[in-house]
């Protein structure tokens, strides 16, 4: 056992770098090289086929069947000539990641031999055989079946030798089955919403564009010590591991230099990324040891997602040509920092404008505010329903629990912008706002660019913080789908749109001026939204108060945080903005009940595993030397000496048999309570058994674990240690 972690932990520091297969060309040569993208489109289709299909991405029409087989036949030949042998409907069911079911190209040719076959009929709908994926009993309760279709505003790619078709995955009854349907959902609601208010400030604006920038933590760990940590392998997260005496107290990974074969890998990966359209700008060390981070250019939100899943997919398959592990886990080690995914979002004009940006006119300034407030009342409205859209068993060790931010959505404004907002409302001058434009008459509150320009007023501890010309989400877990974070805010920000718009037309009615019933909606809405305005430090103890006083949501346990997506004022929300029916929410949360059980009953059941056929051993054998050295003491040294020669072995041994005694308790304790929890058929009540009678042992149990570790001979131990984990050679 303990030659077993020698081995491991021997191998695993010898590794080196691994040279990369560097292109000759430069990146803009290979971006985008295995992406059917508009000039591909260009190149392989008949000029009719290219127009058709790209006014209907453009004006998110449907496409025609016939347009669809001449688009099939172009994809097919692209991918041919790159080399793909089968295509696949690539799509993002309620776990997690991505799904594919791969078809090969062959067809009979009527000949005796075979041909290569892609209709449009194969390109636009398929019928894969999904009754596994999750879908909260909708299946059961519509239709039998669920369709993929294709989502043309995303384009076909090439992974390894297979076409990727990014498609939208519903029942036969039209309901949302993934993720993707309901985030196109979301983005044509808000569209539609923000373009209507856009207007009030120029008529011309057509589209409202949603963005991301997502910045994606991670942990790499070599192969052989990840193979040889079961619950890493199983649970994505050490369930137990005393701290490494050096961790991250100096504060010397952030920003550090980067280890050569983890810069290898890195490499690799960009490469990877940028031959499949990802923008992959930015990376860097993260603060714990062997976290980092990657981020793009910022995209349109769904391309921006779908990157990010394909993302997630390549950095597996990368980490293990360079004999790393890619740990996605929002917290896999105790004791040091937790990976997140930071969603930069924003709203921007197809005239140009990005509405989160300080205008350089009162008009424009004015624009910037309205969206502003908005954004903050949304939130501030359904600040419970986006602390849901983050929440997952793994992410809730980032939120609300030990060593972690309060599970309390807030918005961090800044010292600069709150001044205007606090002179704003108090402000009865609004005749000072030209609606037609002109820069002349302001008063000093609308000087926000010059203000504005030092946004290095940052704060590290908001979830959702302003930064300058866009709104972070912080809280998003490094694991998640974006979509989850980004339906709940684009349709929240949406239907807030949609009340601003329509008070704003009833003042009109009623024969106000545009600019007074702007500016008094605007007031109305940062009076309304102040509750969620929080600039100080939200990981203080007297912020966990100060937000109860202030009535938001302070919910800390993930599955009762669920109910938000059921409250009547959420249900209505996404109701009026098309974005989900109730059936669908109330089969979501099913399902997320669900694989929120799932994940703990499977780390308790490593945990249980570990603690008895692994720790416990051990201890055993390694207290036996101890007796053995003990029962030689005493039969060979006279008694007077035996104190000296043998107290601290005795000491220990009791000390590890009461170790070991709580933790067999404990462990019969958490598969007693597992017992109980199994017998709950209701699958919400099923999660907070789970949630309150069995997790809660984790701790109490791994407690133990890792004070034995302190204790036995190294030499035994036979997991890889923290110290080892966490530092690559
Ligand atoms: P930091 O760590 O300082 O927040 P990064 O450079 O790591 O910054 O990441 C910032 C992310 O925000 C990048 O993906 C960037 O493209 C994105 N971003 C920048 N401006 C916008 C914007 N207007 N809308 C959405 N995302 C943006
Ligand atoms: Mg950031």
């Amino acid at each position: 056992m303990s030659q077993l972690r020698f081995t491991v932990v021997k191998e695993a520091f010898g590794h080196k770098a691994v040279d990369v297969n560097m292109p000759e060309e430069r990146p803009s040569q290979y971006f985008g090289k295995y992406v059917f993208n508009r000039q591909k489109m260009y190149e392989y289709l008949p000029k009719k086929t290219f127009d058709a299909l790209v006014y209907a991405i453009d004006n998110k029409e449907p496409l025609d069947r016939n347009v669809a087989d001449s688009v099939a036949e172009g994809m097919k030949q692209w991918a041919l000539d790159n080399g793909a042998k089968h295509y696949t409907h690539w799509f993002h069911p309620l776990t997690d990641g991505t799904a594919e079911k791969h078809d090969s190209f062959i067809e009979h040719n009527g000949k005796g031999g075979v041909l290569e076959d892609f209709t449009g009929k194969l390109l636009v709908q398929q019928e894969p055989d999904a009754s596994s994926f999750p879908n909260g009993g909708i299946r059961n309760t519509f239709e039998a079946r669920g369709y993929s279709a294709w989502d043309i505003s995303s384009p076909a790619f090439i992974l390894g030798n297979t076409l990727c078709i990014p498609t939208i995955f519903i029942s036969y009854t039209g309901e949302a089955l993934d993720y993707k349907m309901p985030l196109l959902r979301a983005l044509n609601s808000v569209d539609k919403a923000a373009t209507s208010v856009a207007q009030l400030f120029d008529p011309a604006v057509k589209h409202v564009y949603s963005y991301l920038g997502w910045e994606q933590e991670y942990f790499l760990v070599d192969e052989m010590l990840y193979s040889a940590r079961p619950d890493l392998m199983l649970t994505g997260r050490t369930l137990m591991g005393h701290d490494s005496a050096k961790n991250q107290q100096l504060d010397d990974h952030y920003f550090g230099s980067i280890p050569s074969r983890v810069e290898a890998f890195m490499l690799d990966l960009e490469i990877e990324c940028h031959k499949l359209g990802i923008p992959a700008k930015t990376r860097h060390n993260e603060v714990a040891p062997n976290q980092f981070e990657l981020a793009p250019i910022y995209e349109e939100t769904n391309l921006a997602n779908d990157h990010n899943l394909l993302l997630m997919l390549l950095m597996e398959i990368v980490a293990r040509r360079h004999n790393f592990r890619v740990l996605l886990h929002e917290k896999p080690f105790k004791g040091i920092n937790g990976s997140g995914k930071h969603n930069n979002w924003s709203l921007g004009t197809d005239t140009g404008v990005q509405l989160f940006a300080p205008g350089k006119t009162s008009l424009g300034n004015l624009q910037f505010i309205t969206f502003f407030v908005n954004v903050m009342a949304a939130v501030y409205r359904h600040n419970g329903l986006l602390k849901a859209s983050i929440s997952s068993a793994t992410n809730g060790h980032r939120l609300g629990a030990n060593e972690a931010p309060p599970a309390i959505i807030s918005v961090f404004v800044g010292k600069q912008l709150s001044k205007v907002l606090d002179r704003l409302e108090t402000s009865d001058k609004d005749e000072i706002i030209d609606m037609a434009g002109k820069t002349g008459k302001t008063l000093g509150v609308y000087q926000i660019p010059n203000l504005l320009i030092d946004n290095t007023d940052r704060n590290r501890t908001s979830p959702f913080a302003f930064t300058g010309n866009r709104f972070e989400f912080r809280a998003v877990g490094s694991s998640a789908n974006c979509a989850s974070a980004l339906i709940a805010l684009n349709a929240a920000v949406a239907d807030q749109l949609n009340r601003f718009r329509a008070a704003i037309d009833k003042r009109i009615a009623a024969g106000e001026q545009l600019n007074h019933a702007v500016l008094s909606e605007v007031k109305a809405l940062i009076a309304y939204a102040k509750p969620i305005h929080f600039d100080g430090n939200g990981y203080s103890e007297e912020w966990k108060a100060e937000a109860a006083r202030r009535g938001l949501d302070c919910e800390t346990s993930v599955p009762i945080i669920f109910d938000s997506y059921l409250k009547p004022e959420s249900i209505e929300m996404f109701e009026r903005t098309g974005v989900f029916s109730k059936v669908e929410l109330e089969a979501r949360n099913e399902v997320k009940w669900e694989i929120y059980t799932k994940k703990i009953q499977i780390e308790a059941r490593v945990l249980g595993d570990l603690a008895i056929n692994h720790i416990l051993p051990v201890a055993t054998r390694y207290q036996s030397v101890l007796l053995d050295h003990v029962a030689k003491v005493k039969s060979l040294f006279p008694s007077e000496k035996f104190d000296k020669l043998a107290a601290s072995e005795m000491q220990s041994i009791e000390d590890i048999a009461e170790h070991m005694a709580v933790i067999r308790d404990k462990v019969t304790q958490m598969v007693d309570a597992r017992k109980i929890a199994n017998k709950i058929e209701n699958l919400r009540d099923k999660a907070i058994a789970y949630h309150d009678t069995v997790a809660p042992l984790f701790d109490e149990i791994r407690y133990h674990i890792d004070k034995l570790e302190l204790m036995i001979d190294d030499e035994m131990w036979p997991l890889p240690k923290y110290r080892e984990l966490l530092f690559i050679r």
